[in-house]
Formats: structure tokens, sequence, C-alpha cells
């Protein structure tokens, strides 16, 4: 897989590493301070993703020999524009297309296996290599980038994050009847399961590096999330500098 860097990034900075459990508040919350700080952001769930949208698209059994040629063969390309990351898989933009149903509910198995993780892995470590990032994910600061000088680990309640998924599906997807939306019930249950499947995994599992800051974000705004971020990542600039 050939993966374009985003852009060349600004200034030499640090690296920041924002990992935690889906719907944690990770995305929003790296966005926001990488903007602050004038460094690139790059969500790398949208990588496993993409690749999970190509095995369902081929019809692959999802093993690790029969992904390693996809993982070979397509262009996977992380772009910036005015409203956030874009994700182009091949020549096509598929930015909404790997927030669907069926690519969640498949993409903790793809990233299980070890030829995607490893492919993901470099090619993560080249867009971060120069510094001035913002990489949210599940292992960044214990696999990716070990030596990030900042690591935070974001964690909240299962019904904080269902209900917070719950809200944000409710925004984008107004087309669906409410009868057919999902309960909080079924909510807790599916993110339950990709907690399991990303926490029990062997390759690479989602968990707290030993010197990564945690922070509960079940009380907390967006915007106080952000600002105690800032607040430490303002300290290792200042260090660094
Ligand atoms: O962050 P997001 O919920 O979009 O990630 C989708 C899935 O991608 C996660 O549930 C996890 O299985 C996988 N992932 C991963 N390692 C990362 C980022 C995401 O295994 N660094």
């Amino acid at each position: 897989m050939k993966t374009a860097p985003l852009h060349t990034p600004p200034s030499k900075g640090i690296i920041i590493a924002l990992d935690g459990p889906a719907g944690s508040g990770k995305s929003t919350t790296a966005r926001r301070v990488a903007e602050a700080l004038g460094y690139i952001y790059i969500d790398t769930g949208a990588m496993y993703r993409a690749i999970t949208l190509a095995a369902l698209r081929e019809e692959r059994s999802l093993t690790n020999s029969d992904l390693a040629p996809i993982v070979q063969e397509y262009r996977l390309e992380l772009t910036v524009s005015p409203d956030g990351q874009r994700t182009i898989l091949g020549r096509e933009d598929v930015t909404n297309e790997i927030r669907s149903p069926e690519v969640t509910k498949m993409v903790s198995a793809v990233s299980a296996l070890p030829s995607v993780r490893e492919a993901m892995t470099k090619r993560q470590r080249e867009m971060g290599q120069n510094g001035g990032v913002v990489m949210d994910g599940r292992d960044i600061g214990t696999v990716v980038f070990p030596e990030a000088e900042l690591k935070v680990f974001l964690i909240a309640s299962l019904e904080e994050r269902a209900k917070r998924r719950l809200a944000e599906l409710a925004g984008t997807d107004s087309s669906k009847p409410d009868d057919e939306r999902m309960t909080l019930e079924e909510m807790c249950h599916q993110i339950g399961e990709r907690d399991k499947q990303d926490t029990e995994r062997l390759v690479s599992p989602l968990r707290k590096a030993f010197d990564a800051i945690e922070i509960d974000t079940s009380q907390l705004s967006i915007d106080e999330q952000t600002e105690r971020i800032l607040i430490l990542a303002r300290e290792r600039i200042d260090k660094n500098s």
C-alpha cells in the first residue's frame, strides 16, 4: 500500500499520541489540538477503516493471507480539506463510506491481523517522523511512537461513549426514521464488543502506555478536554525548544 503524506509538516514540532477506546472523544479533541498548535492531525482509525472497506468490497475472507495483497495493492491517501481529513482509496474519496455500520462492525477484526498492522504502523511512522503531529488511535503511544513527547490516554464510561456515538449518528444520519436508529443498549453492546476485540487482540492491543496521562472525559466538554491537552502540549513544546 502506498500512503501519501498529508502534506509537508510545519517546522519540527513534537509528536502527540492520543489513544483510547471508541467514543472517548479522541478525534474531535485531536483535531482541535492540532488546529490550535498548527500541527497535522492524523486519524489512524480511518486507515484501518479504509482497508476494511476494500476487503468488504472485494469479498475477501478476513484472514492475514487474504488481506496482505490488499494492503500492498491499494493506494491509501489521507488529505487535508477545510472540513477535515479526507480518506482517499485508489482515486475515490471514501471519507463517508468508511463510517458505515458494515465497516464499523468488521474493522476490529481486520485491524487485529498482523499483515495489516505491520503495514499501517510503517506508514504512520513515516507520516509522523518529522514531528508536528497529533495522531489518534489505539496503539500510537505504545507501538507507533513509543518515544512521543506527549501521550494522552482518553477514557469515558461505556454509557457516555454510546450516548455520544448515538448523538453523532443522529446528526449525520437524519435520513433514517427514528425506529431504524440503534437504541442505547444496542450501541453499548456494539462499542463493548469493539473494546473487547481491540483490547484482547494479540498484536498491538489497546492499552495505556505506562507513561501516558489518563484523562477521564465522561464529565468534560470538548473545550475542556482540548484545553487540558493543550496545557500539557505547551509544557512539552517549551521544554523541547
Ligand atoms: O478510531 P476508530 O473508532 O475510527 O477506529 C476504528 C477501529 O480501527 C478501532 O476499533 C480499532 O479496531 C482500529 N484501530 C486500531 N489501531 C489504531 C486505530 C484504529 O486498531 N491505531
